[in-house]
């Protein structure tokens, strides 16, 4: 790769970089096992763990089935505190001895890499990934980045070996303007890879959110200059530590939106259960309103009516559907419908990937897809936008329907059919619309266990052989 210049900052951009405060924050975090492992924990912490809990997970320390070593363990306490009264909490953020009983899956998921032209970005689509940093303020044990947050060597196309890097601003903004410049005196389609502009780009990782404002806004600054349109900020911190949304971050983002104010913000939010934003009282139920809408908790709301707000922020939450945390369809309802209520849009659900041990965290396609649709009897049209989706290697796509009849004169349908359709590929997404229709199978949780069923496949979803690399 080229050696990239120092990145210097235009006035507009240096102007707005001296306005941004970067407090620091105290969050309490309990990282690690060792803390339980070795006693070492809080008082009150300690028993979050029972004694059989740690003579297994020390059992299975130094092992290949050492759960820290798969996915590093870590909370703050303002979520411990939510989680001491909620077993979904607990099953997100607590390791357990089952999550490295099988540890079939993939170290890069989607063949990520394959679309990685510079360190850090993934440039699959006309959005890019940036991955800005490698950890959160907590960890999710289903995390789908796991080999990134526990910092694993994967091997890439080429055969090598190596940790996912992160990026950089100088070969980012590189990298986006002379891909659009390519694009632009190529008639609006790169010559090359035949991808469009790089409209957009998601702040992702780990959670940008743990960088200080004045990381944040340097790279938001310099994607602005940089071309791009759109900017997302992926993540999860309004869940694990929401007063992290105070004055200073939101002065930022106004300052951020008075300067570049033709370049959208979405902040893509990720609560996966409502006991990660609504009060409780002592006997673990929600607490209701005079109104009869359910409490929030006081930070939580804080911080998501500071960023609803702002009328120029969109806010979406998306999350997958894991075991134990929330398959729950009752439990998506209340989420659904706090979330637009609150300002939110719901994006997506997303099925597990096929991560390393996702077996112990995935649900079944088709009981994701029914959850769903259960949890979306009730609500009204605007509450239920969010869609199922399965991240196949050829694209992202919809689970978007799963039927229970026979469909008369059509074999392979005795027990119904799953339908998914695709809704990104790479580059202009020549494949969007095009559906594949399968035989159902209730225990497939990844492609494969419909690979034997396949009854329409215009989308090409069973016949997809890995793509050279078009990132350039
Ligand atoms: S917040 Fe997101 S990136 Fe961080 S551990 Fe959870 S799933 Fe992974």
């Amino acid at each position: 790769m080229l050696k990239v210049e120092k990145y210097v900052p235009t006035d507009r951009e240096q102007a707005f970089l001296d306005s941004v405060e970067s407090p620091k924050y105290d969050r309490q975090i309990i990282n690690g096992l060792a803390p339980f492992l070795e006693e070492k924990a809080p008082e009150d912490v300690l028993g979050f763990y029972s004694t059989d809990e740690v003579g297994q997970l020390k059992n299975l320390k130094g092992t290949e089935r050492d759960v820290e070593s798969r996915m590093p363990v870590k909370m703050t306490r303002y979520y411990f505190e939510m989680a001491k009264k909620s077993v979904p909490l607990q099953n997100l953020v607590k390791a357990s001895p089952d999550e490295t009983r099988e540890l079939a899956g993939a170290e890069d998921p989607g063949f990520q890499m394959d679309y990685s032209p510079v360190e850090g970005l993934l440039h699959k689509y006309e959005m890019g990934l940036m991955y800005v940093t490698s950890t959160c303020s907590a960890h999710c044990r289903f995390c789908y980045r796991e080999e990134l947050i526990a910092r694993k060597e994967i091997v890439r196309q080429d055969g090598t070996i190596a940790k996912k890097g992160l990026a950089q601003i100088p070969e980012i903004a590189n990298y986006v303007r002379a891909h659009n410049k390519a694009v632009a005196e190529n008639g609006g389609r790169h010559p090359e890879s035949g991808r469009e502009k790089l409209r957009e780009i998601l702040l992702s990782g780990g959670d940008p959110l743990v960088l200080t404002n004045g990381k944040i806004a340097s790279w938001l600054a310099a994607l602005a200059e940089a071309g791009i349109e759109s900017i997302r900020i992926g993540t999860k911190e309004m869940a694990f530590y929401p007063d992290r949304f105070d004055d200073s971050f939101l002065s930022m983002l106004d300052e951020f939106h008075k300067k570049y104010a033709d370049v959208g913000l979405r902040l893509m939010v990720h609560f996966n259960h409502p006991d990660e934003f609504l009060a409780k009282d002592d006997d673990g139920n929600y607490i209701e309103e005079a109104s009869g809408i359910l409490k929030w908790n006081p930070s939580a709301k804080r911080a998501m009516e500071g960023v609803v707000s702002r009328g120029w922020l969109c806010v979406e939450n998306q999350s997958p559907i894991i075991k134990g945390i929330n398959d729950d369809s009752d439990a998506l309802r209340i989420m659904q419908r706090a979330m637009k209520r609150m300002g939110a849009e719901n994006h997506y659900f997303f099925c597990g990937r096929d991560i390393v041990a996702h077996k112990a965290f995935n649900v079944p396609i088709e009981t994701a897809w029914n959850i769903l649709n259960e949890s979306q009897k009730g609500l009204s049209g605007v509450e239920s936008h969010a869609r199922l989706s399965i991240t196949h290697y050829k694209g992202k796509t919809e689970v978007s329907a799963v039927t229970n009849e026979p469909i008369p004169g059509i074999p392979g349908t005795e027990n119904g059919v799953v339908i998914f359709k695709i809704l990104r590929n790479a580059a202009a997404a020549p494949d969007r619309g095009k559906v594949c229709i399968v035989g159902r199978n209730p225990d497939a949780i990844w492609f494969d266990g419909y690979a034997d069923r396949v009854i329409f496949d215009e989308a090409g979803l069973f016949d997809y052989a890995r793509v050279e690399a078009t990132t350039h």
